[in-house]
């Protein structure tokens, strides 16, 4: 649990965010530049740098869960949604721990840019 991790950070309550839902291994809270009028970002409490470094099913599965409640709990299931985990520099990963993204309540364009 890297002391400088920006997520973890936020994980052990560090910097303010708004939170939006949690289980035992993740946190959801709203993204600080939303790309969508629901932008959420769910992350593992432990620190795991990408999707590249995941070793545990169940820590990933809690991860995607929790996405798809929180989708349900902002409305936007039965429009639809997106969700996305950007990994390492071509994937254009920004914050080195790992994270979904849940974006929704427009409709999204593929392929991405
Ligand atoms: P990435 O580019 O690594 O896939 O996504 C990182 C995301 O973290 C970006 O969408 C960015 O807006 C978000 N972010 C960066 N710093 C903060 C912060 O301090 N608070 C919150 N809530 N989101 C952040
Ligand atoms: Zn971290």
């Amino acid at each position: 649990m890297p002391d400088d991790c920006l997520f973890c950070r936020i994980v052990r309550g560090e910097i303010p965010v708004l939170l939006v839902a949690q289980n035992d291994h993740a946190v959801a809270f709203r993204d600080i530049n939303p790309q969508a009028p629901v932008h959420v970002l769910v992350v593992p409490r432990r620190h795991v740098k990408s999707l590249a470094e995941a070793a545990d099913a169940s820590e990933l599965g809690a991860i995607a869960l929790l996405a798809a409640q929180v989708a349900r709990q902002e409305g936007i299931e039965q429009g639809g949604y997106r969700v996305v985990m950007n990994t390492g520099a071509d994937g254009g990963q920004s914050v080195a721990h790992l994270h979904m993204h849940l974006l929704g309540g427009r409709p999204m364009s593929w392929p991405p840019g």
